[in-house]
């Protein structure tokens, strides 16, 4: 039977092959669809629609349909032929005739871990640099979130400085589905100097990353009341700090497209969040040691941030905007000790509690092999390196 397998996906596409009255329908699940609503309007009357879920039942768990699942139906001369169901590049299930009954089975897809070294150097931003090295630039996310108490992605960032990361690669028949989790990384630059970093894995379950020494790569603050969102601007933005200690202006003020998140640089509980006539949509957050750090000119609030509520370090509390009285797109950020404006950018902020003195020697034994894996000339430019046996 000829095949019409290479149908859009997003669309319910009808092929009528040459040779018989073959009909695929593809359809994505939408919000509050369920499967059994999608198996309708791929074209399967009420009682096959029956048939197929009593075969799924005990294969599938209905709970886990979410919109965005496939479901592709092909039909012969009008009754089904057979029927899958795909949700992620993993995930993916068979409804087949078998004489007269359908029967369902979870497809196995082989998916490989391995392990590999991502190299990256800047020429304009992190971002452009992981496209440039063929990768998928959210890795330029996972570094920004493994360095972020000790680089700002927007504006530490030059020309020339290079980033390295032993991370996770899910690979199927060759191609790369996703990135797990970041083993190690490193990251020399002009402005920061060198930075390692290195995941390790606390009695209780807890990972954390450390610095080589043992010390947290965690800190009481982040380095950046920005998190690193996908921006192409590269250097041409104006993500240099403008110090603004004039009148009641005090803080930093940071250039940046309206839309870029924002979020908390330490834990804290929310004092206010909501309109002030000159700093537009704002957020102040108390922290400890009678810190506080207020954002303003927000285009949004993130959900839930009101007064009172607690928020945690890195969460997204809203986005940059250009509210109240603004000359531009920027974030207004202003650090309180005790009341009083303190400059944000001449602070040290304590590191996270270090590996405990017990575990020292274990860290570093299990930190060497990954140390010399990052460090390693690579072979190949990007190649794949297959993970070594633990
Ligand atoms: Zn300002």
């Amino acid at each position: 039977m000829t095949s019409s397998r290479a149908l859009g996906a997003c669309l319910c596409l009808c092929a009528f092959a040459a040779d018989a009255a073959e009909v695929v329908h593809n359809r994505r699940l939408e919000s509050g669809q369920t499967v059994a609503h999608a198996l309708r309007a791929s074209g399967l009357d009420d009682a096959t629609t029956e048939r197929v879920l009593s075969a799924l039942e005990g294969v599938f768990e209905f709970r886990k349909a979410r919109p965005g699942d496939q479901v592709r139906v092909v039909l012969s001369d009008g009754v089904l032929d057979f029927l899958d169901y795909r949700r992620g590049p993993q995930d993916e299930w068979l409804v087949r005739r078998d004489g007269d009954r359908l029967v369902a089975a979870k497809r196995e897809i082989e998916v490989e871990k391995r392990l590999a070294v991502v190299e990256l150097e800047v020429t304009s931003s992190i971002w452009e640099a992981a496209l440039a090295a063929g990768e998928d630039p959210s890795i330029a996310t996972d570094l920004a979130d493994v360095f972020a108490w000790d680089i700002d992605f927007y504006r530490d960032v030059q020309r020339g400085d290079r980033a390295r990361a032993l991370i996770e690669k899910f690979v199927s028949k060759g191609r790369v589905l996703r990135y797990g989790d970041v083993l190690a990384a490193s990251y020399v630059g002009s402005t920061v100097g060198k930075k390692r970093v290195f995941r390790y894995e606390l009695p209780g379950g807890a990972r954390s990353f450390f610095l080589e020494d043992g010390s947290s790569a965690r800190k009481t603050f982040l380095k950046s009341p920005l998190k690193y969102a996908q921006l192409t601007s590269g250097f041409g933005m104006r993500f240099h700090p403008i110090l603004n200690y004039v009148g009641a202006h005090n803080g930093v003020d940071y250039g940046t497209p309206v839309g870029t998140p924002v979020w908390a640089v330490a834990d804290g509980t929310v004092l206010r969040a909501g309109w002030d006539k000159g700093g537009g949509n704002m957020i102040c957050i108390r922290h400890f040691n009678s810190l506080e750090t207020c954002y303003l000119h927000l285009s949004k609030l993130g959900d839930g941030v009101r007064p009172g509520a607690r928020v945690s370090q890195k969460q997204v509390i809203g986005l940059s905007g250009s509210t109240g009285m603004s000359t531009g797109p920027h974030l207004h950020f202003a650090l309180k000790r005790g009341g009083a404006f303190i400059n944000p950018l001449s602070q040290k902020f304590p590191r996270a509690d270090p590996v405990p003195a017990d575990l020292r020697s274990d860290f570093a034994v299990k930190i060497a092999p990954l140390a010399a894996r990052l460090d390693a000339v690579p072979v190949a430019a990007m190649g794949l390196v297959p993970e070594q046996p633990e």
